[in-house]
């Protein structure tokens, strides 16, 4: 049994045992607050907090695991990276008081104290750019460090910037870009190495099919170049007879679901009918 870490409650959660779900490995759990959970195969899932999953990862607790870019790179340790699985997007960001006449990280100046949750990258940020500064560890809700006089500024996780603008900061520098990874223990054995390799392509499949559709068409044989144009799919379109079609031929093709609205418009104009589009679950190249 492989053991991969996943986070049991939190931003990250929800996304984690959806995508799992979506690969074939659903996340049976025996009750709500289960520590570990069957995913089926070889897989079993153990539920810890996202901050704790690197350490977990890089002592050999479990042969992989999924967290935030942000605290695998907070905990400094060895970790394989093996896939960006492309949710739980953010930023870690300096920012400032609007009133704090800070409004280019150049303006931090000696001595600041800098409230973090992510004392690690925020000492090696300023360091880095040979600025002295005082980080003030905290283990939470470091947006309102500088309104208790507690810190001048914060290093602190953002996504639409609506927390920061709540809690009058503005950004000043990006420090990192995260988002959640599997990531594995770095002396796997081959074994362990193979199935992990599985799961990748599983869970790839998954994100490669999220933003695309399978749409099927019926056009005129007579614009079938043109269509090609419009319908590149992965291998060009797979042309097929329809019984009793006259001069139409049905299409199929992968579209990216982002230019769907322009897709379907182009193959009207061409006189396509019958357009059908649906989902796809998975998608191996
Ligand atoms: P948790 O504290 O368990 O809810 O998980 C927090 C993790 O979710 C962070 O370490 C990031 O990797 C990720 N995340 C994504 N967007 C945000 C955000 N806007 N604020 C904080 N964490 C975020």
């Amino acid at each position: 049994m492989l053991k991969i870490a996943l986070p049991n409650k939190g931003r990250l959660s929800e996304e984690v045992r959806e995508l799992f779900n979506d690969a074939g490995l659903e996340v049976r759990a025996r009750g709500e607050r289960a520590l570990t959970a069957s995913l089926g195969g070889e897989f079993e899932a153990i539920f810890v907090r996202a901050q704790d999953i690197p350490e977990f990862v890089a002592d050999g607790a479990a042969q992989a695991g999924v967290t935030g870019w942000d605290l695998v790179n907070e905990a400094g340790r060895e970790l394989e990276p093996l896939m960006d699985l492309e949710f739980g997007r953010c930023r870690l960001v300096v920012a400032a008081r609007d009133e704090s006449g800070i409004s280019r990280v150049e303006d931090v100046k000696e001595g600041m104290r800098v409230a973090s949750c992510f004392p690690r990258l925020t000492q090696a940020f300023f360091q880095q750019r040979g600025q002295k500064v005082t980080v003030v560890p905290v283990s939470g809700a470091a947006e309102i460090a500088p309104h208790l006089g507690i810190a001048d500024i914060v290093v602190d996780l953002t996504s639409t910037g609506s927390t920061l603008k709540m809690n009058g900061l503005k950004e000043v520098a990006t420090v990192l870009e995260s988002s959640a990874r599997l990531v594995a223990y770095p002396r796997n054995d081959s074994e362990a190495r193979r199935a992990l390799e599985e799961l990748t392509q599983a869970l790839g499949s998954v994100l490669a099919a999220r933003g695309r559709r399978y749409l099927m068409a019926n056009v005129p044989k007579t614009s079938l170049e043109q269509v090609r144009e419009v319908l590149p799919g992965l291998n060009g379109p797979t042309v097929v007879d329809v019984m009793n079609g006259g001069h139409f031929v049905a299409v199929h093709a992968v579209v990216s679901s982002r230019n769907l609205y322009r897709t379907v418009n182009a193959l009207k104009a061409l006189g396509g009918q019958g357009i059908l589009v649906t989902r796809i679950e998975r998608l191996m190249a």
